[in-house]
């Protein structure tokens, strides 16, 4: 059976939202090809967050452009497949794929500031988009922007429809980005670090809205951070990206419980105390390499303390260990 095929049919058996599989996104630069998204796959159920965790540079953002066909040039996507309600995203026109941005797939950036346009009221910005994919009148417009609004937690819609962005706190402009989002009552939502620009207090509660969204009308998310304090409160699903690879996929309970990456288990150390186990990594030794100056072998073998001589010469392969658990790590090989 065709690939594409077989994982249509998993699809319907799981009930999942999108999955992403072989995903490679390149960059061409003056000293060569960088490779930003290197064979990048996962999958989101109905109902579920997963988190893309990963420091700047990982990739992350990169995954989430490819995933909307928004990267810029000189990048561009090479290979793979984005199978999102029984189609690979990557076969569609430009004019299919522009129905789907906004529509079944909403985004939610970091920065609600420079995402919102200061000299459009925020009611026309939510309009926007409400119009642009739906035949809809006026008033129709109007009443559902209002409905909108009450949903994000805005108790007067009719006063905020006509301030402008600079009118609102952090907080209620990213509650406005919400809404714009969800506006056509998309099946995936990709949220791009959402509360890294708000205090603990707003993040607290924009997140707890986002759940209350979630469960309320079945969508998926994929969110984007390096923060895994917000994964571990917030998540189902953790996903580990390190110099454009994904290293371990598993459930938050999982992954928080026993981490196995030693990258994912460095980076848990360096915020955690594990009690009574002073073996442990406490930070992670060296950088982040540079994408155009990557190591032979496993990306992570110069900071590592399991390191093999293997390591240093063939990159493993990504290894399923169990239910919904992939590691990338030749301590898990046999
Ligand atoms: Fe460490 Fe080797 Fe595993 Fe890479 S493959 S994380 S170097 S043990």
């Amino acid at each position: 059976m065709h690939r594409v095929k077989i994982i249509k049919e998993f699809l319907k058996v799981k009930e999942i939202t999108i999955k992403i599989s072989g995903l490679h996104t390149e960059i061409s630069t003056d000293s060569g090809t960088i490779k930003a998204v290197d064979d990048v796959g996962f999958h989101i159920e109905k109902g579920k967050v997963l988190g893309l965790i990963g420091e700047s540079g990982s990739g992350k953002t990169m995954t989430a452009m490819s995933i909307l066909r928004l990267v810029p040039p000189p990048g561009r996507i090479t290979r793979g497949n984005i199978i999102f309600e029984g189609r690979d995203l990557l076969n569609l026109t430009k004019k299919e794929m522009e129905s789907i941005r906004g529509n079944r797939i909403g985004m939610i950036f970091q920065e609600p500031m420079t995402a919102l346009n200061p000299v459009i009221r925020i009611g026309e910005q939510i309009g926007e988009t409400i119009a642009f994919h739906n035949n809809l009148s006026r008033s129709d417009i109007k009443q559902r922007v209002f409905e909108l609004l009450r949903q994000v937690g805005f108790e007067d819609p009719e006063k905020r429809y006509i301030q402008y962005p600079h009118q609102l706190s952090g907080g209620q402009r990213q509650r406005v980005l919400i809404a714009i989002a969800i506006s056509c009552n998309p099946s995936l939502l990709i949220a791009d670090e959402p509360t890294t620009a708000l205090d603990v207090a707003t993040e607290s509660q924009i997140l707890y809205l986002l759940r209350q969204l979630i469960s309320g009308q079945g969508m998926s998310m994929l969110f984007i951070t390096h923060n895994l304090n917000i994964m571990r409160r917030f998540g189902d699903y953790v996903c580990i990206m390190y110099a454009g690879r994904i290293l371990e996929v598993g459930s938050v309970e999982d992954f928080f419980s026993e981490p196995l990456h030693p990258y994912s288990r460095g980076l848990l150390d360096s915020i955690f105390a594990f009690k009574g186990d002073e073996t442990r990594l406490k930070a992670i030794p060296g950088f982040v390499p540079k994408l155009s100056d990557l190591p032979e072998g496993c990306k992570f073998h110069p900071r590592c303390m399991y390191v093999m001589p293997i390591c240093k010469k063939n990159e493993p392969e990504a290894k399923k260990i169990g239910e919904d658990r992939w590691v990338r790590c030749y301590l898990y090989q046999n």
